[in-house]
């Protein structure tokens, strides 16, 4: 099997593995137990805090342990929106959200909130100008992701901080996907919150972090015991948390090197894509885009049929994010960036991890021109072109 859906997540790493194994068995116990029993956990979870908290140039006790990125996405919208009620109501995201931030919005619009949807440009960044026009005087968050989950775009994030803190608005990224890819330092970046997810960086499923900066109004999210400074109750995901630290470690560790190695990857999936197959087309930015993201379009046959077929080749692609494909709908972050209807029914994401080898790309990169070419032949439309074309 080659895997090329990173995005969507990634498999444990060997070490993670290793290291969560004892938290399961002889290590159980409770992190809040107050003999020395648990003071082994306790002290390994201060490690993980500060470990987290030193990656993004934070402090530790701004950092809260969560069950992933949707639930740091939730607890960051609505929690801003419910502390910060009285100060006003209105909150600017943009239009190409994960859907974990797109339906909460859409569940504050019901309960009285104004959400502004900000537009994004071809390549699916969105503009200061914009941005500046649409704050007033009653918006109290500005919700912007730090890179796009479906075709890898980077967002200004240090220039969005810059302008949130200046008008002093509360400013919150999804950096699920750039965690661990792009450097990111919430001071600099004038960043007030940050959602993170480990499945997403080779930890397990179901845990992930929320950085909440000293200051900020955010209410407590589950209310009980008074783990995580009473802010997020609820008995700890011990070892997923061991097994988040460790995948930070690691990334941190060979961040330089699996850069070098997904941009070598990536730029060979580009050239060959776009040179050896007429009608595609790569969707978002060139210069601005996370290292492993490779969102192709094909014009002429539709991306759910190459998807399958591909499947059966054992390649492992999707068709953008996995909420797109099981809706069949087109995704909302292609109709985002203005891409003809034509384009976005053929489109593919390929997500690239540590462990892809370029014999993997030459492999991958043949089957598509084959499959590619072989579904067109179902289309009259292409058959047309190409008729009159010869
Ligand atoms: C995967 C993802 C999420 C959701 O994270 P989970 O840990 O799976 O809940 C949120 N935002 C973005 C950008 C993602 O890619």
């Amino acid at each position: 099997m080659i895997y090329l859906d990173h995005a969507a997540t990634t498999a444990v790493h060997p070490e993670v593995l290793r290291e969560m194994e004892p938290y399961f068995g002889e290590l159980y116990a409770n992190p809040s137990g107050v003999y020395e029993f648990s003071d082994d956990v306790k002290e390994i979870l201060r490690r993980v805090r500060q470990r987290i908290a030193d990656s993004i140039g934070a402090e530790s006790e701004e950092i809260y342990f969560t069950s992933g990125g949707t639930e740091s996405d939730n607890w960051a919208l609505i929690g801003i929106a419910e502390g910060m009620k009285d100060e006003g109501r209105h909150i600017i995201t943009s239009c190409i959200e994960h859907h974990a931030i797109l339906r909460t919005c859409e569940y504050l619009e019901t309960r009285g909130y104004e959400v502004t949807y900000l537009p994004v440009d071809r390549e699916g960044r969105v503009s200061i100008e914009e941005l500046e026009r649409t704050i007033r005087p009653d918006t109290i968050l500005i919700s912007i992701m730090s890179a796009n989950n479906e075709i890898g775009t980077v967002e200004p994030v240090q220039e969005i901080g810059a302008l949130a803190r200046r008008n002093g608005i509360l400013f919150h990224t999804d950096a699920v996907q750039a965690y661990l890819h792009e450097r990111i330092d919430v001071r600099r970046m004038g960043i007030d919150l940050l959602s993170a997810s480990s499945h997403k960086f080779q930890g397990p499923k179901g845990v992930g972090f929320l950085y909440v900066r000293s200051g900020v109004p955010l209410p407590s999210f589950l209310h009980g015991g008074s783990q995580e400074r009473g802010r997020r109750a609820g008995t700890e995901n011990v070892a997923g948390i061991i097994g988040m630290g460790k995948a930070v470690s690691i990334g941190e560790r060979e961040f330089r090197k699996n850069h070098e190695k997904l941009r070598s990857l990536q730029e060979y999936l580009f050239r060959r894509l776009e040179t050896e197959i007429p009608f595609c087309r790569i969707n978002g930015s060139r210069g601005q885009r996370l290292d492993g993201n490779v969102n192709v379009s094909f014009r002429y046959l539709e991306g759910e049929s190459l998807i399958i077929l591909l499947d059966m080749e054992g390649i492992c692609v999707s068709a953008g994010s996995a909420c797109a494909a099981s809706e069949h709908a087109v995704s909302h972050v292609l109709q985002g960036i203005g891409l003809e209807p034509e384009y976005a029914a053929g489109t593919i994401r390929i997500s690239l991890g540590a462990e892809n080898t370029m014999e993997e790309m030459e492999y991958t990169v043949d089957k598509i021109k084959e499959l590619v070419g072989q579904l067109r032949e179902f289309s009259d439309e292409y058959l047309s072109v190409y008729a009159n074309g010869t």
